[in-house]
């Protein structure tokens, strides 16, 4: 399988390459030159498989053989080893025809582990195969950076490094990823706040000399492989609903685009989806372009669901690209109009997207009012993204007849603000994490100085 960029100018790279090497030359994202088919067969025999079985079956196409199939069966098995419960990703049955696909049952209680705990072992693969080492530095405002931590805890081959602003991030979030004690794990915490550390990461990826050679990994969505592993979810839930012989719907709290691109690429495939509906909050660039084709930034707000909070959505490129017709001049023209100035989608491509997908926007007085009525009609507890999801499902969805999941993207016991101001009292960590505020720390604080990070980096590397 080869691997082209959304702006049409970089050299096509093998799945490996694309692993290692995250964005573009031409500052476009890599997608796979072809889609690969799902046929009715294949699906048919899915039913009854394990997670770990239809994720090998899945991803294999992608992978494209330059893993050997008995070792990525044992990495894929190994990674989804790690999660709380037997089915991985269960579904979760909210009324007739309402489910949810609980994504949250992996170390960090969020669903950014399905992604993050494959893509650490096959990063390792390969550069253990390379006889290489690699080292991971990425800037975190709480949620995410403990998922990437826990993908990287295990590896051989990686150094990561996690920069979270000092004292501006939950004691629950911060012990999330100081209390991984690993050799090759390192938080710190910067003397500043969430965009200094971004903002020092995005300098150590431009000019990278101070690793002296040694190649710096970016795990953040635009890596292929994170959207890979996801596409699977969208594939074990419809097969376990019926699929191929019936059509189901999704809805998927959105932000930067990876997930729900996820599942444009399972559709894309073969697999019967009639709509995906795309929840945003506060923070609604998606919602805007999909329902008013007004494709502009607009300022950050900060909502009661953080993980969703974005001003741009970095994967919502790759959509553009297949909507374009892969016209990889056209989706840098749009782009780089929309870096300086607000702008819309050509009518035939939205038209287009317009066929599959939907969009709904959830204010935070709705996300309170839609966990208090989830809870009413089904005695769930909706964390705050996945409340997004909720209203959104059952404000947007296209009829009634077609299954609907709604994807859960965090436990509420991680959101746990949000659930208290519902209405609720707490929502306890789940055994495996219940010693967390007990648990031995390790980080260092730096000032946001460049220098100061970088040498830090540099020197502790292994
Ligand atoms: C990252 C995240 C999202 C948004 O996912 P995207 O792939 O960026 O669209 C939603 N909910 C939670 C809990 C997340 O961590």
């Amino acid at each position: 399988m080869r691997y082209i960029s959304t702006r049409g100018q970089a050299p096509a790279l093998s799945f490996e390459e694309v692993v290692l090497t995250g964005m573009a030359s031409d500052g476009g994202l890599y997608v796979p030159e072809t889609v690969p088919r799902l046929s009715h067969e294949n699906l048919a025999a899915m039913a009854g498989l394990s997670y770990a079985e239809i994720a090998f079956r899945v991803m294999q196409p992608y992978v494209g053989g330059e893993i050997d199939d008995e070792t990525f069966r044992g990495i894929v098995r190994d990674a989804y080893a790690t999660f709380s419960h037997d089915a991985v990703v269960p579904l979760n049955q909210l009324d007739a025809n309402h489910f949810l696909l609980e994504l949250f049952h992996g170390p960090t209680l969020a669903f950014k582990d399905v992604a993050l705990q494959l893509l650490g072992r096959i990063l390792d693969h390969f550069l253990a195969k390379r006889g290489e080492r690699a080292v991971i530095m990425g800037a975190t405002s709480g949620d995410t950076g403990s998922a990437a931590i826990e993908g990287c805890r295990h590896c051989d081959n990686l150094d990561i490094f996690i920069l979270h602003p000092h004292n501006r991030v939950s004691e629950v979030q911060r012990r999330q990823m100081t209390t991984v004690l690993a050799d090759n794990v390192f938080n710190i915490a910067i003397e500043g706040n969430f965009d200094d550390a971004q903002a020092m990461v995005k300098a150590s990826f431009a000019d990278q000399a101070f690793l002296n050679g040694t190649r710096l990994v970016a795990v953040n969505s635009i890596n292929w492989a994170r959207i890979m592993a996801q596409i699977v979810y969208y594939v074990a839930s419809a097969v376990a609903l019926g699929a191929p012989h019936r059509a189901v719907s999704f809805c998927v709290p959105s932000a930067n685009f990876g997930n729900v691109f996820a599942g444009y690429m399972a559709y894309r495939s073969g697999l019967p989806v009639k709509q995906f509906i795309v929840a945003t909050n506060a923070n609604d660039i998606l919602h805007r372009t999909l329902a008013a084709n007004d494709f502009s930034k607009r300022e950050l707000v900060a909502t009661l669901a953080p993980s969703m909070d974005i001003v741009v959505s970095s994967n919502f490129e790759r959509l553009l690209f297949e909507a374009y017709g892969r016209d990889g001049a056209a989706v840098a023209a749009l782009l780089e109009r929309f870096q300086v100035e607000p702008t819309a989608l050509a009518e035939a491509p939205l038209a287009s997207l317009r066929e599959r997908f939907a969009s709904h926007s959830v204010d935070d007085a709705t996300i309170l009012e839609a966990i208090r009525e989830a809870h009413h009609r089904t005695q769930e507890i909706l964390d705050p993204h996945t409340a997004t999801g909720y209203r959104a499902a059952e404000r947007a969805r296209a009829d009634a007849e077609t299954p609907m999941i709604t994807l859960a993207t965090a436990h509420p016991a991680k959101f746990a603000e949000a659930v208290v101001k519902a209405g609720f009292p707490g929502v306890p960590l789940p055994p495996h994490m219940e010693d967390l505020l007990e648990r031995e720390e390790r980080y260092v604080v730096l000032p946001a100085e460049l220098t100061e990070v970088q040498k830090f980096v540099a020197e502790n590397r292994r």
